[in-house]
């Protein structure tokens, strides 16, 4: 059973460091018995508590990382049934299937595909996570030779899907060092597949033909120590395969089930041979539960809404997607070039750099940190108000950067333009315009 936060408290050192992120050990163990927070932010923990905190500070979903480096992917941890709750923690992986079956020309083209379909967004990276490599062949060298060639290809997780521990020894040989997901430990061979995925410390995935065979197989994969599961209901039809994520999560956090506490594996590619049917319900398993959703491969019109899709129901929604503060050159200014102001809310501020962009008018642009907020909510919260855009326009040193002293304020700010002048003495405050879309005609009207 899970422990009190009081129970926890009392193992904790007590000194209140603060070091693990809150002020003091009992608001840490408030925060480690409702899985908020994880025992390893606390570097002080004893050996002796570390092993009595184990089943209160494990999340009721396991963190499970697969790869190695900066694209190494994070699944499960999730905390809650519903976004609005808290949040979605770590956003499902998104992978392209290849097959040893495939001839070398059909490998190349996915390969290329997965280079180029990448797109930037308020300011993210939006791209496939995951490779998922099958051995279809049964022989060994082929699916070898294949893992080889996609590890040198991309840099891209690996998942190895083969039944055969064999042929799941052959391709973890060929790209060990990347730390692959072994798909899958079945009844049949969960005790060679365990071995493999001790051995290399790899992830491991479940696969059952149904949720008791799954409970089944998870137990007896943390019998034997391994722990990093991610879990494949088996099922492949859309109804069963959407009831057994829902079953899945719930068991986990509301019953705190630890068979079920794992990430899960969802493969639309193979539930239909209808591409767009396929992003449908790949999109289902975004928004509900998926860790791991493997596509068949990548359309960028299919792929590009799915990552949106994504991007969207993980976003904190307690905390607006923001942009970096500071002065942004657009266009390659010079000392004659317009100095605009905007806030730091992501939308705004890519709004406004593109008008920017397109009116082919080189510009300084602020952007000024408002706690994410767009540019009206900013400033009827007394964020984004003369005596705060003052300070950050001295301390940007955006006045050596050019010979005039104008700075072009929204033109929904225009009642603080007064309070400007006088805070930023010899600067003369230019109304802009109110909406983003007019920003390229009345750039055409600057002089400096
Ligand atoms: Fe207490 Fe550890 Fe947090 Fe320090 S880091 S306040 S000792 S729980």
């Amino acid at each position: 059973m899970a422990l009190t936060g009081i129970v926890i408290f009392k193992l904790l050192p007590k000194t209140n460091c603060g070091e693990c992120g809150v002020p003091t050990c009992l608001a840490f163990a408030m925060n480690l018995a409702a899985g908020k927070v994880e025992l390893a932010a606390c570097p002080y923990v004893s050996e002796e508590a570390k092993a009595r905190l184990e089943e209160a500070s494990a999340p009721p979903i396991r963190l499970v990382t697969i790869g190695v480096g900066a694209r190494a992917l994070k699944i499960g941890g999730e905390t809650v049934m519903f976004r609005h709750e808290k949040r979605f923690e770590n956003p499902p992986g998104l992978a392209i299937l290849f097959s040893d079956a495939m001839d070398e020309a059909e490998v190349n083209a996915r390969l290329e595909r997965l280079g180029q379909l990448q797109y930037e967004r308020v300011g993210l990276k939006l791209r496939p996570e995951l490779v998922a490599i099958k051995a279809e062949s049964g022989n060994a060298e082929k699916f070898a030779a294949l893992v080889n060639k996609v590890k040198q290809g991309t840099d891209a997780n690996i998942i190895l899907m083969s039944d055969n521990p064999d042929l799941l020894a052959a391709g973890l040989k060929a790209c060990a060092d990347r730390k692959p997901l072994l798909y899958a430990a079945t009844k049949d061979n969960v005790e060679q597949v365990a071995n493999l995925a001790k051995e290399s410390s790899c992830p491991v995935a479940v696969k059952g033909s149904n949720l008791e065979e799954v409970i089944q197989l998870t137990t007896k994969l943390t019998a034997a120590k391994v722990n990093d599961i991610v879990i494949d209901s088996g099922s492949r039809a859309l109804r069963q395969a959407f009831q057994d994520q829902i079953v899945i999560r719930s068991a986990a956090l509301t019953k705190k089930f630890r068979p079920l506490g794992f990430p899960t594996i969802v493969f639309p590619c193979e539930m239909t041979r209808d591409p767009m049917k396929e992003a449908v319900i790949a999109s289902v398993f975004v928004a509900k539960y998926g860790g791991i959703i493997v596509l068949s491969n990548l359309q960028g019109e299919s792929l590009f809404p799915l990552l949106v899709e994504r991007m969207n129901i993980y976003t904190d929604p307690q905390r607006p997607l923001a942009t970096t503060e500071g002065i942004y050159e657009i266009g390659g200014p010079n000392e004659n070039s317009p100095v605009l102001i905007t806030t730091n809310f992501s939308l705004t501020y890519f709004l406004v750099s593109g008008e920017i962009e397109s009116s082919r008018v080189p510009c300084y642009l602020l952007v000024m940190n408002t706690d994410g907020l767009s540019v009206m909510t900013s400033w009827a919260a007394g964020k984004f108000v003369a005596d705060a855009i003052a300070p950050f326009v001295k301390k940007t040193g955006i006045w050596d950067k050019v010979k005039h002293k104008k700075l072009v304020i929204p033109g929904y700010i225009a009642a603080e333009s007064g309070g400007l002048e006088e805070e930023l003495a010899g600067c003369e405050i230019l109304i802009g315009p109110r909406e983003s879309a007019h920003i390229p005609a009345y750039l055409k009207t600057w002089k400096p």
